[in-house]
C-alpha cells in the first residue's frame, strides 16, 4: 500500500501509541490463558515496515486543523490528509492507580495478567457488567485459566449486559455463579471506590469515550464525543481529515462500537483517501447486513449473538477462533506461514476440547 501511495506523492506515516495492536476479539481469552501474547497482538510497526510506512510511537494529544499538523507527545508531524482511529479509553481512565485497569487501552489491561501469574492479584473487582467485564471474568474464572483467583463483578443495573437479551444475561449470570464469581447489582461505581483495598487489582469496564479528547480539536461531535463524519468517512466541515472505527460517528447513523465496523471502515478509508487525492469518487461506507457478536466463556463455550437473538455451544467458540486467527494471520503472519480454514478448524477442535 505505501508503494502504491508513494507513486501518487504521498508517504503514509503512522502515529500510535503503542508499537502494538492488542485485537479485543482475543484480549479476553488471553486474560484466561488460552492465547500466548503474540497470538493477540499485531506488531504494528512490523507491518509499517512490510508495507513502506513509517511508524512513529507516539501518544497525540493535539489536532491543529487549519495549520494541518498534530502534536504528540514527543514531537509534532504535519500532514496533507489525516485519519484519525484512535478509539476509545475507558471513562475515568486518567490519573489512575496502579491496581485500577481500564480495559481500553488494552496495552495496560494485558499487564494483569502477568500480575496475576506473579500471584501478585489474588482478589479482583471488575467494575461493570458488559460484554467487556462479563466476557474478561468468564475467561479469567474458566476451568482451564492458569491461576483461579476470587472475583467480584459490581453493576449499575440489576442484571448483566442489560442491553442484551434476557437469555444471554441470565445464561452468562448462571455460568459466573457456578464458578462463585461475586455478583453484586445495583452497585454503581465511583471513583471513591478506587482507593478500596479489599482488591488487589479493579478493572475498570463502566463504558468508554472517544480517545480524542473533545478540548483537543475544533470538530463537530455527537452527544458522546464521537467525531462527526460523512457517509465517505470524511470529517464534517474538512476537506482532508477522515475518521473511522469507535471515534467517528459514521454519516447519519451512529454505528455500534465494536471492531467488525472499524475494520470494514478501514477498506473504505484505504479507498477514499487516495480517490480524494485523485480526484476520483468516493465510496460511502456500507457496513454488513449483521454484525454478530462471539463471546466466549473461557474456552470450550461460545454466545453468537445477533441483535436480538442468541445461541450457544462449543460451535461458536470454534467458529470465533477460526474467524478471529484468519483475521489476525493476514497481519502477523507470511502469505505461506497464514493456515487454511481446514488448519484453523482441527486446530480450534483439539484447543476447545474439554479438558
Ligand atoms: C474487552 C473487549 C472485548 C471486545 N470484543 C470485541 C469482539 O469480540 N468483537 C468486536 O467486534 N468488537 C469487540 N470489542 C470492541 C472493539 O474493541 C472496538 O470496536 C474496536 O477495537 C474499535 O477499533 P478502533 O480501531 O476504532 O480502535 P482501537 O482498536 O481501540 O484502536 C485504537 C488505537 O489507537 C491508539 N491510540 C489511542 N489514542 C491515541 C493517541 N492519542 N495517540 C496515538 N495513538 C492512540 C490505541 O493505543 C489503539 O492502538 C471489544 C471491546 C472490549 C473492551
Amino acid at each position: 500500500m505505501g508503494r502504491k501511495w508513494k507513486a501518487h506523492g504521498l508517504n503514509i506515516v503512522v502515529v500510535s501509541e503503542s508499537r502494538y495492536l492488542y485485537y479485543s476479539g482475543a484480549v479476553p481469552q488471553y486474560m484466561g490463558g488460552f492465547y500466548k501474547i503474540d497470538e493477540a497482538r499485531i506488531d504494528i510497526k512490523k507491518l509499517c515496515h512490510k508495507y513502506d510506512a513509517i511508524f512513529i510511537e507516539d501518544s497525540v494529544k493535539t489536532i491543529n486543523h487549519p495549520e494541518r499538523y498534530v502534536s504528540g507527545l514527543k514531537d509534532s508531524y504535519k500532514f496533507d490528509y489525516l485519519v484519525i482511529n484512535t478509539g476509545v479509553i475507558s471513562k475515568a481512565a486518567d490519573n489512575l492507580d496502579d491496581c485500577v485497569y481500564p480495559v481500553k487501552p488494552m496495552s495496560r489491561l494485558i499487564k494483569l495478567r502477568d500480575r496475576i501469574d506473579e500471584w501478585e492479584v489474588k482478589s479482583l473487582l471488575i467494575a461493570g457488567g458488559g460484554p467487556a467485564g462479563c466476557e474478561i471474568a468468564l475467561n479469567l474464572s474458566n476451568a482451564s485459566s492458569p491461576k483461579k483467583i476470587k472475583i467480584e463483578i459490581h453493576e449499575y443495573s440489576d442484571k448483566l449486559m442489560s442491553s442484551f437479551p434476557d437469555k444471554l444475561s441470565s445464561g452468562v449470570e448462571s455460568v459466573l455463579r457456578a464458578r462463585n464469581v461475586e455478583l453484586k447489582f445495583n452497585q454503581p461505581w465511583t471513583d471513591e471506590s478506587n482507593l478500596d483495598k479489599d482488591y488487589d487489582a479493579i478493572i475498570l469496564a463502566t463504558g468508554n469515550r472517544p480517545a480524542i479528547l473533545s478540548e483537543a480539536h475544533s470538530f463537530t461531535t455527537d452527544s458522546e464525543g464521537r467525531i462527526r463524519t460523512d457517509q465517505f468517512l470524511m470529517v464534517e466541515s474538512s476537506s482532508s481529515i477522515f475518521a473511522a472505527g469507535d471515534v467517528a460517528h459514521a454519516g447519519a447513523k451512529s454505528y455500534p462500537q465494536i471492531g467488525v465496523h472499524a475494520v470494514k471502515q478501514g477498506v473504505t478509508l484505504r479507498h477514499n483517501v487516495l480517490a480524494h487525492h485523485l480526484g476520483n469518487p468516493l465510496k460511502a461506507y456500507k457496513p454488513w447486513k449483521i454484525a454478530p457478536l462471539i463471546i466466549s466463556d473461557g474456552c470450550e463455550n461460545g454466545y453468537f449473538v445477533t441483535s436480538n437473538k442468541v445461541y450457544s455451544g462449543r460451535w461458536a467458540i470454534i467458529l470465533k477462533y477460526m474467524l478471529d486467527m484468519k483475521w489476525l494471520e493476514r497481519y502477523t503472519k507470511a502469505p505461506h506461514e497464514r493456515r487454511s480454514y481446514v488448519e484453523l478448524l482441527k486446530d480450534a477442535m483439539k484447543r476447545t476440547q474439554k479438558s
